[in-house]
């Protein structure tokens, strides 16, 4: 490994997998160091929500992920609720989540980011991380002994315990754990058994043709630390308990127990330190969310830190990453508590019956079709939009840019996601009056015209989109001179001005 760097990544998770990539697709000299010394292969996540498959659609990757796992129709809200999310009714090129083991997510990822040049080094731990007025000084225990790299920034991927955080000095506030759950992978299950477990409230999901997982809530065994270790015995007798049979598990491949600690770094950004994915926010997996967050997390920050380190930003455009994913990461979470709320309270006896109806009634509300399409909009991340810059904002702003398909002059078709695959701005004239666009930031310029029918697009004549896919800023207006004024205006909070 060599002694400098431009951004080194701590930890080859899913999210500094995916920034890797990101950082490399923008030219920026970037390493992952990984303490792992070979990829992890069981797999605590088993999803991509509508959003993640979206930006991967945005990287032209959506093809690999899509082959290599199953599309689901939605996501069950609180778990045990039995009526799921219906991701059908959403607006979006992939109205469905993919069911896709962790193990294979970073496997396309890690491929992505080589293929993109960044340098994944495993058997290296960060042991110590001095930030200094220039660079960030990083001491790791390597295969071969003590060693250390320089870098001009450094992002913490490190996951709940992440060293990056704490050498940042960057609070960690929540709450402990009070609630576990059990998973376990297992080779054989009785299938004849698996809808009675169902019914019971335990979570079956194949993961591949002869693997099955169960996640077991054993109401004895809900206090039982994370941090002990499940035996098999444990397993079998649990479902025994709950089911009246132990569904005929085999040998587990994996078997663990995970809490509802739920925790909320105070900053994302200290200085030339940052954070990413778990490593600034932590919670109960119900709503499957956190390695999707974490995806979304790496493509906020991901041209933005390119940006700074290429000197084409704002002096205030690295900032806008905690402004934009903190308020993101407290709603994920907290929405996670109330989740894993509806989970816990069934269980315990006292509250056993009015739990039991809370959950019966919230059954009834998710079958009301705009109950369960504003569930699916947060928990999918369609609906995640960051605040515009100034209150008088085209209403298309900070939102998704919608997959339009687009006309081209001279009759050749595209659509604005192809058009976001190499990660640059992409600066949409849909009308043809417009101005030259001078900027040091990638932008590329297409005029082009869509058939599709919204209120929001009527009469928008230019839409700037984001490297990540969200709207930089839309307009109504016509004239040249205003299209050039109102555009330079706004993106000066993002883009370093130019002159002439
Ligand atoms: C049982 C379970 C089920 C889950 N199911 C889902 C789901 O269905 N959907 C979903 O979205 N999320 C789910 N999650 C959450 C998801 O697994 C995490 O949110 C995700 O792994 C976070 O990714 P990350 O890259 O941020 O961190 P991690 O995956 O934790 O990766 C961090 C990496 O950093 C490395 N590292 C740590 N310290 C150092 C160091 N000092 N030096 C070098 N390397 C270091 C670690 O070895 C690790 O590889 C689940 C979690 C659990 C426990």
């Amino acid at each position: 490994m060599e002694k400098e760097t431009e951004v080194l990544v701590v930890g080859a998770g899913p999210t500094g997998l995916l920034l890797a990539a990101e950082l490399a697709l923008a030219g920026v000299r970037t390493d992952i160091v990984e303490r792992r010394t070979r990829p992890q292969r069981d797999s605590r996540a088993l999803n991509l929500h509508p959003r993640s498959l979206e930006l991967m659609d945005q990287r032209g990757l959506s093809d690999r992920f899509l082959a290599a796992g199953r599309t689901v129709p939605g996501w069950q809200f609180a778990a045990t609720l039995r009526t799921p999310l219906d991701f059908s009714a959403l607006a979006s090129p992939h109205p469905h989540a993919l069911l896709l083991a962790q193990s294979h997510t970073e496997a396309l990822l890690e491929e992505r980011a080589q293929e993109l040049g960044a340098r994944i080094h495993r058997g290296h731990e960060v042991t110590v991380l001095r930030q200094k007025d220039d660079s960030v000084e990083v001491g790791l225990r390597g295969p071969t002994g003590p060693t250390s790299v320089r870098a001009a920034y450094v992002v913490g991927c490190d996951g709940a315990r992440s060293i990056v955080r704490r050498a940042a000095d960057i609070a960690f506030p929540g709450t402990d754990e009070s609630f576990t759950a059990m998973v376990g992978d297992f080779a054989t299950a009785d299938h004849a058994h698996l809808d009675r477990a169902r019914q019971h409230g335990v979570l079956i999901a194949r993961l591949e043709p002869g693997l099955t997982r169960f996640v077991v809530m054993d109401p004895e065994r809900i206090r039982v630390p994370s941090t002990t270790p499940v035996t098999p015995d444990e397993f079998r007798t649990a479902l025994l308990r709950i089911c009246g049979t132990d569904c005929g598990v085999g040998r587990p491949t994996w078997l663990s127990r995970f809490g509802n600690a739920t925790r909320l770094a105070e900053h994302y950004r200290s200085g030339r330190l940052l954070l990413a994915g778990d490593a600034a926010h932590i919670h109960f997996p119900v709503g499957a969310q956190g390695l999707n967050t974490g995806l979304q997390d790496a493509m906020n920050l991901g041209w933005k830190l390119a940006a700074h380190i290429r000197g084409w930003a704002a002096p205030s455009l690295l900032d806008t990453y905690h402004a934009e994913r903190h308020p993101v990461g407290r709603a994920v979470t907290e929405r996670s508590e109330a989740q894993t709320l509806l989970v816990e309270l069934p269980l315990v006896e006292r509250y056993h019956r009015p739990a039991t109806l809370l959950c019966e009634l919230l059954d009834t509300l998710l079958g009301l079709a705009e109950v369960n399409r504003y569930l699916a909009g947060q928990l999918s991340a369609l609906d995640t939009a960051y605040p515009p810059a100034t209150p008088a904002a085209h209403p298309l702003t900070g939102r998704r840019m919608p997959d339009l398909p687009l006309a081209l002059p001279g009759g050749r078709q595209t659509r604005t996601y192809e058009l976001l695959h190499d990660g640059r701005f992409v600066l949409l004239h849909l009308s043809t009056a417009h101005t030259d666009f001078t900027t040091p930031a990638p932008v590329t310029t297409v005029t082009a015209r869509t058939s599709v029918q919204d209120p929001d697009l009527d009469g928008t004549t230019e839409i700037l989109i984001r490297p990540d896919g969200h709207i930089a800023w839309a307009t109504h207006t016509t004239d040249p001179r205003m299209l050039h004024a109102e555009r330079t205006r706004l993106l000066n909070n993002w883009i370093r001005p130019t002159h002439g």
